[in-house]
C-alpha cells in the first residue's frame, strides 16, 4: 500500500501516475485542504478538486485548473448583479460545488469527496487531510492574507513571510489518512511534486502527523516540483527564495526537516548529494498521461528500493 499527499497540478499529475500503475486498494491519496474556502454560498476545494478532475481525465489542459469544455456564464451574471468575480467559478465546476454544499452538514468531507470521485469514475481513493476545516493564512509585507486572497486575488505577488494552518490544532486527520498511517501492509510514503510550503505543511501540520510519519519505518520519498531551481507552475520557487530556502535538492531536504528518505529530483539538477537522504534523478516534467505514469513507475521503484 502507498500513501501519496498531494496538494493540486504537481500532486494531481502525479497521483494520476499512481492510480495508473498500482490497483485502488493500494494506494491512497490524501490531498491538501488548506487551500478551502466559503465563496459565494460554496465550499470550494481547490485542491480536491483538481486531483479529481485530474485522475477522471476531465480536467482543463490549458487553464491548468477546473473542467474542460468550461462555461462562464455564472460568472458573467454574478458579475452584473455586482457579485464577486476575482476567483472564477465554471458553469460545469459549480455542480461540484452545488453537491458537495448540498451533502455537507449531513455528511463528511471525505464522504462527499468519496461520492464525487465514484461520480467522476475514479477507482482510486481520494480523501481530504481532514474533515475539519483547516485554513491557511499567508503572513506577507501586505499583513495576513487568507491563502486565496494571497494566491488568486494577490496574485502571490506580496512578499511571503510566514504561513499558519488556522484550525490544524484541533483537527483530526482524515480517517483516509489514519488508516493508510496504521496499515500494516504500508510500503512507502510519498510526497507529491505539489507546492511544499503550500500543498505539504498543511498536512504536516495536522496533530501528530509528523511523529506517525517518523514512527512508521517506511521509505518517505519526495518528487521535487523544482526543474532548474524553478517551479514547473506557480510561486513555490518565489516563496521559497523569500523564506530562504533553496529550490534545490539540499534545500527541499533541509526544509522537510530529516523527514525524507529520498528525494526524486529532475536528471538536469544531478551532481549535488546529500548525506542520509538518497537521491534518484530523472526527467520529472510530466507533459502527459504517458509521463506520469513512467514517473509515477520510477518513484514506487525507487522508494521501494529505499526499504
Ligand atoms: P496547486 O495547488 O495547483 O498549486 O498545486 P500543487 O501544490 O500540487 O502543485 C504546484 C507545484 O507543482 C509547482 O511547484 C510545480 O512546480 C509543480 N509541478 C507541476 N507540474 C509538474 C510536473 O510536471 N513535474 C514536476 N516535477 N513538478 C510539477
Ligand atoms: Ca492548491
Amino acid at each position: 500500500m502507498i500513501l501519496a499527499l498531494a496538494g493540486g497540478v504537481g500532486g494531481a499529475r502525479l497521483a494520476r501516475g499512481l492510480a495508473a500503475v498500482l490497483p485502488p486498494e493500494q494506494l491512497s491519496i490524501v490531498v491538501n485542504t488548506g487551500d478551502d474556502f466559503e465563496h459565494l454560498g460554496f465550499l470550494i476545494c481547490p485542491d480536491l478538486d483538481t486531483v479529481c478532475y485530474t485522475l477522471a481525465g476531465v480536467n482543463n489542459l490549458a487553464q491548468g485548473w477546473g473542467l474542460a469544455g468550461e462555461s462562464w456564464a455564472f460568472m458573467d451574471a454574478i458579475g452584473k448583479l455586482g457579485g464577486e468575480t476575482w476567483f472564477n467559478l465554471g458553469d460545469r465546476d459549480l455542480a461540484t460545488h452545488s453537491i458537495r454544499r448540498t451533502m455537507l452538514g449531513r455528511h463528511s468531507l471525505s464522504e462527499i469527496t468519496a461520492h464525487l470521485a465514484g461520480k467522476f469514475g475514479i477507482a482510486h481513493p481520494i480523501a481530504p487531510m481532514s474533515d475539519d476545516p483547516v485554513r491557511s493564512i499567508v503572513d506577507t509585507d501586505e499583513g495576513e492574507l487568507a491563502f486565496q486572497h494571497y494566491f488568486v486575488r494577490r496574485r502571490a505577488e506580496p512578499r511571503f513571510r510566514s504561513i499558519r494552518f488556522d484550525g490544524a490544532e484541533a483537527a483530526s486527520p482524515s480517517p483516509a489518512l489514519i488508516a493508510a498511517l496504521d496499515d500494516p501492509a504500508l510500503e512507502a510514503i510519498i510526497l507529491c511534486p505539489s507546492n511544499p510550503v503550500l500543498s505539504i505543511a498543511p498536512i504536516l501540520a495536522l496533530p501528530g502527523i509528523r511523529a506517525r510519519l517518523d514512527a512508521r519505518r517506511v521509505p518517505i520519498v519526495a518528487v521535487s516540483p523544482f526543474i532548474g531551481g524553478r517551479a514547473v507552475k506557480g510561486p513555490a520557487a518565489k516563496i521559497m527564495e523569500e523564506i530562504g530556502i533553496a529550490t534545490t535538492a539540499a534545500g527541499l531536504i533541509s526544509y522537510y526537516g530529516g523527514l525524507l528518505d529520498g528525494l526524486v529530483i529532475d536528471r538536469g539538477d544531478a551532481g549535488e548529494s546529500v548525506a542520509g537522504v538518497a537521491l534518484h534523478p530523472t526527467d520529472t516534467l510530466m507533459r502527459g498521461s504517458e509521463d506520469q505514469t513512467r514517473l509515477a513507475g520510477e518513484v514506487l521503484a525507487f522508494a521501494r528500493s529505499l526499504r
